[in-house]
This record gives structure tokens, sequence and C-alpha cells, in this order.
């Protein structure tokens, strides 16, 4: 068995993993985390970030390979961070993979956080077996990723799976990315405490559990709108499952529920019924657990990557 460090680099905490690797056989081994000390700069991050690496380390032993799941854009072939919304540091072409490869002695890859949660549901969560899958992360924004005969897709530069800024009213609000009427406008984690009522949406959540009806109207909004995204998804793609993650997904059939109502008023081309709408299963671990998975399959250990390339910021 071989061993793979993930590292999530997250606006409040950085988290590692060691994930063992044999055959088709993916198993998480130790993990750990420590708060994201933003103020230093993006080169403080990034020594943090090697610190980290080093740490894990000392305490499992030689890793095979690294990858490091970052919440923004990156340049996979130069390995630096571009853009990250929620950490306002200037990155600057600060080198981040290179910095923790040089650490260890072995290759390491960026990839974007909503991404390496879609590939970790994929080879070890609830995604597992599935050929065609969509990962859906619902929090202060919400990402996504998609796997197309059991391999992540990542597009020409890594971007691929940004269901979050798919339209889905021409004339809607404006979101953070720039558009208007994104789906994330309506059913991020801001938008939803607004429609229940409640100061954030881990209450609104558990108001609706409680049979609070502005909550369960709010989250049932929210879902309505998510699955107008979905039911897109699924023409497109014809997905065997549909993954959730996030606080959000914690709701259950108070949001799937009404992304199934939406897909059976939408989706005429296959059984909207046949695609599996499931909560993930790996928690606040998915993104170190899906980088550690990607750095290997990007460095040749695992199953084959596709290659991306670098494309102008
Ligand atoms: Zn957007």
């Amino acid at each position: 068995m071989t061993s793979h460090l993930g590292l999530d680099l997250g606006g409040t905490f950085l988290k590692w993993t060691v994930v063992g690797h044999d055959g088709a056989e993916w198993r998480c081994m130790d993990s750990g985390s420590v708060p994201t000390r933003a103020e230093g700069g993006a080169r403080a991050i990034v020594a943090e970030l090697v610190g980290c690496a080093l740490d894990a380390g000392a305490r499992f032993g030689p890793v095979a390979s690294a990858g490091i799941a970052v919440p923004g854009r990156y340049d996979p072939v130069a390995g630096t961070v571009r853009f990250t919304p929620n950490i306002h540091v200037d990155w600057d072409g600060v080198p981040v993979a290179p910095a923790v490869a040089a650490a260890l002695g072995v290759s390491a890859h960026l990839i974007n956080d909503a991404r390496a949660f879609t590939l970790a549901e994929l080879r070890l969560g609830a995604g597992r077996g599935a050929r065609t899958m969509v990962g859906i992360t619902l929090g202060t924004g919400i990402g996504g990723g998609i796997a197309v005969d059991g391999r992540l897709h990542l597009g020409l530069d890594g971007a691929a799976g940004e269901i979050g800024h798919l339209t889905i009213d021409p004339d809607g609000p404006r979101c953070g990315c720039g558009s208007r009427g994104c789906v994330e406008t309506y059913a991020q984690a801001q938008a939803i405490a607004a429609g229940c009522g409640t100061q954030t949406a881990e209450e609104a959540v558990e108001a609706a559990r409680a049979g609070d009806g502005r909550a369960v109207a709010g989250l049932a909004e929210a879902g309505r709108y998510l699955g107008i995204a979905v039911s897109g998804l699924v023409t497109l793609l014809n997905p065997d499952v549909v993954v959730f993650g996030g606080g959000v997904a914690n709701a259950g059939d108070l949001l799937l529920g009404p992304v199934r109502e939406e897909l059976r008023a939408r989706v005429h081309m296959t059984s909207p019924d046949a695609v599996r709408l499931v909560r993930a299963e790996l928690g606040t671990l998915a993104g170190a657990i899906g980088a550690a998975v990607f750095g290997a399959e990007a460095s040749g250990l695992g199953q084959a990557m596709p290659k991306t390339v670098a494309v102008p910021a």
C-alpha cells in the first residue's frame, strides 16, 4: 500500500490527511488541522502548508505524492493560486505546489476544493463505483465537480463543474462571479438563511427539521432553484448519482425532495427517478481526502488523470 498526502486550504482551517492506496482500495489513515493564518499573506500560508506537510510526513512516514485543494482558481501547470474569494490575500504568483513538492521530495498538484470533494466521494464516499457522478457542495458558495466514466472531468484548466454559476434566471440577482441569476445567488447559505428567516443556514436546517413552516418553505424554494440546475446537469450528463455535500445537505429530504420534484417536471429525455440523489459521506475531510487521491492519480500512482493546460488568467 502506498500513502499520499492531501492538504485542504480552507478559509478557517488548513486540514491534512494521509490516504493509503492499494489497487482499487483507498483508505484514510490519519488526519489533522491547524487554523489558517491569512494575516501574514500568501507566503505565510504557503509556509503553513509546508509545515503541515512536513508534520504529516514526520507522523506518518514518507508519502509518495501530495495534492492541495484550493478554494478558488489556480494555474494547474505553474502550481500557483490565482484567486480565492474567501481568503483575502494577494497570491501574486507565489509558488504553492512547487513549495510543497520541494519540501517532501515528491510531486504535488493543485485542485479546486469542490473538485477534490467530488473525487473523494467518487473513490471513498457516497459515489463509490459510479460511472457518471455530479458532486455539489452547498455552503457560502456553491461548488461542484463532474466525473465521467469513473474519472474526474477537469476541463481545459480545472474549472469544469462550476455548478453554482449556472444561470437559472437571466435577469436574476448579481452574482459574486460577475454574472446574474446564477443558482448560487438563490441557494447559497446566506440566501437560504434569508429565505428561512434565520441567521445562518445551519439554523434554517434546524428550524425546518423542527417543523418551522417558514424554514421548510425557504428550504423548498432553495431546493427548487437547485433542482432547475440539477435538471440541466441530468439532461446533459445522464449521471448515475448526484452527491450533495456541505452543511445545508444535512437538510436531507427537506432539500432533496424539492430537487427531485423539479427533476420530475423538467427531465424527460431519461427517467428522472433513475438518478440517485444522496448526501455526501466523508464530512469535512472530503477536500483533503480528494486532494490526496488527486495528487496520487495526477502523479500516475492511481487511476490516470487527463491533462490540464495553462490558460491565461
Ligand atoms: Zn455566478
